[in-house]
């Protein structure tokens, strides 16, 4: 057991701060935190101890991404194309070249480890159609020790030559992955079927996917209403379908294991069925901003009651952090504010908090493990230096403030170190 001694920062209900200026978190052997709270309370009660004393550094749960393309990482901030264009210009190509299993695994490595340098413990992962690629992502998430849901992106209808799959072919080889890794590494790596967006899947491949995540229990994890003329697309498409979430619906793909990126453009009644279907919204600010796609009403939908988190949607966005992606969610709902009329539309720093840890447990099912710092819970956490976003290099300092200077300022350096499980995953200068 290893009693870490720090400033504790966590916020276990939406936008409520939960903090002790002198706290001890216990780790015990299994990666779980065994106690916690303040230091002149726990430090006796644990006397004896392995003590790491971390101070001025703050301890706060590590940060989860719900919507990541490992192989677009390196084609990030490719400007001037709306998405369809986008994809074909810069994104197909690049996915094209994971054909190459070695290329996939360096690619993975630099992936995974960039984003344990910026405080993410847990990402929701895009691969491409490639079975070896995507078994290549999950051999180095295991290895670096990332929590991580990763899956093939399936695609057999309207995809380029190089990316098209066979619908059989597709779901074979996702089945296979998901016997081969879901759920392994005492759970830290989990399958999420990837069907990229309805206008590249056959009926038949979804409601395979469905059929899938119901047997298996995998995670579904697609694009929804990022864009008009995708929109427009999907609708000439299915013409069956009452409209874009409806055609999930119908498939078998929404359940509460489904990630829906984006969503932007929805109407009352496909809100409504996400919400009686359980699923969640992955809200990718920078991405919507990049691409052109939109500005979706975060807060009203939140207090709809739908279940939302957030993702860096990389290459879409154009930055890896989650820091920025939170900073983005904020700046985009004061701009819904000011331009828009929309007058309740401003999410503050600790909302945006509150959504890339505990409502993003929340959506993966995880809730009880991951997303706060609480007794009997993983241990998935970063050491943050608060000193590095605040130009007067302060140490102490009201919680809100901190955290509002590491969301707008965070610098790449304040991450010192990423625990995932317990296990340190990455520290500052190694
Ligand atoms: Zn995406």
């Amino acid at each position: 057991m290893i009693l870490y001694r720090a400033h504790l920062l966590d916020t276990p209900e939406p936008g409520r701060l939960r903090s002790i200026s002198d706290g001890a978190l216990v780790v015990d052997g299994s990666g779980r935190i065994k106690d916690v709270g303040a230091f002149p309370v726990l430090g006796p009660r644990h006397d004896g101890i392995e003590i790491r004393d971390l101070r001025p550094h703050w301890i706060l749960p590590g940060l989860i991404d719900l919507h990541v393309h490992l192989p677009q990482y390196e084609s990030v901030a490719m400007d001037g194309l709306e998405l369809l264009p986008w994809l074909n210009t810069h994104i197909f190509p690049a996915e094209a070249r994971f054909a190459d299993a070695d290329l996939a695994q360096k690619a993975a490595r630099r992936f995974f480890g960039d984003l344990l340098s910026l405080g993410t413990t847990t990402a929701v992962v895009y691969s491409t159609i490639h079975q070896k690629a995507t078994d290549a992502a999950f051999r180095e998430a295991e290895s670096c020790g990332m929590r991580a849901a990763i899956g093939k992106v399936m695609m057999d209808q309207n995809a380029p030559e190089a990316l098209s799959e066979d619908t059989e072919a597709s779901l074979q080889q996702s089945a296979e992955l998901i016997q081969q890794w879901h759920g392994k590494a005492d759970g830290r790596l989990m399958y999420a079927l990837a069907p990229r967006f309805a206008p590249m899947c056959t009926r038949a491949l979804m409601r395979g996917v469905g059929d899938l995540s119901e047997r298996t229990g995998a995670y579904i994890q697609t694009h929804l209403a990022e864009n008009l003329d995708e929109i427009a697309w999907v609708e000439k498409l299915f013409p069956e379908c009452a409209n874009y979430t409806d055609v999930y619906r119908r498939h078998g793909l929404l359940n509460s294991r489904t990630l829906l990126g984006h969503g932007i453009h929805l109407d009352a009644a496909e809100r409504t069925m996400i919400r009686d279907a359980g699923a969640t919204i992955v809200h990718c600010p920078s991405s919507n901003a990049f691409l052109e796609s939109g500005v979706m009403p975060l807060r009203r939908w939140w207090e709809e009651g739908l279940s939302i988190g957030l993702g860096t949607d990389v290459a879409g966005g154009p930055s890896l952090s989650m820091w920025n992606e939170m900073a983005m969610a904020c700046m985009v709902s004061k701009l819904r504010f000011a331009l828009l009329n929309d007058a309740n539309a401003t999410v503050k720093p600790a909302e945006a908090f509150h959504l890339a840890t505990k409502a993003a447990a929340r959506g993966l099912g995880l809730e009880d493990r991951i997303g706060s710092l609480d007794q009997g819970m993983d241990a998935d956490f970063i050491v943050v230096d608060p000193r590095l976003a605040d130009p007067a290099e302060r140490t102490d300092g009201a919680p809100d403030r901190v955290l509002s200077r590491l969301i707008y300022r965070a610098d790449p350096r304040m991450v010192k170190a990423t625990f995932v499980g317990g296990k340190q995953c990455f520290i500052q200068g190694s």
